[in-house]
């Protein structure tokens, strides 16, 4: 999914930790000037947090990518010194409600709902009609006394306009 997401964001993306071990890196995400960011994505449950081991293991994992910057991303978060570490060796992170951010904002990922299908699209070409009266409330379908029918406004007493069928 990040590799979905990270092609849509305007990166090469080379998943370079598919199938085995990974040694640190997960993907090796390139921008349009070519440079190289090493990322390493942990899918933890909310109480596990990232170990300060694991973002050492991206550190000295990305040159071996040939990468400048680096990227943790966690449905989790960091533990303090983890934290630490990543600041003080420059490894940028997303965490938890961060991640879910920009996932929504993609907008091809719903909390949740591995995968979900596509919402059906109202149907075209339906005969409902809405009606709107003169004063901007809708109007309904009304008979007369000779069982014709009309549109009348659904406020009525209140408004008294009506319009032919
Ligand atoms: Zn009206």
């Amino acid at each position: 999914m990040l590799s979905l997401y990270f092609r849509d964001q305007g990166y090469a993306v080379k998943e370079v930790g598919v199938g085995g071990r990974d040694g640190g890196v997960d993907l090796v995400i390139i921008d349009k000037r070519g440079e190289k960011t090493a990322v390493q994505a942990k899918c933890y449950a909310e109480h596990n947090k990232v170990q300060v081991m694991t973002v050492r293991e991206l550190v000295a994992a990305k040159r071996n990518h040939d990468c400048i910057l680096s990227l943790l991303i966690t449905t989790s978060d960091l533990t303090a010194d983890a934290r630490r570490e990543a600041e003080q060796f420059k490894v940028d992170y997303w965490h938890g409600g961060l991640i879910e951010n920009k996932l929504r904002a993609w907008g091809k990922w719903q909390p949740g709902k591995g995968n979900k299908k596509p919402k059906k699209a109202t149907p075209t070409g339906s005969t409902v009609k809405t009606i709107t009266c003169a004063c901007g409330a809708p109007m309904v379908a009304r008979k007369n006394k000779e069982g014709k029918a009309f549109w009348g406004c659904s406020t009525y007493p209140v408004c008294r306009k009506t319009k032919a069928m």
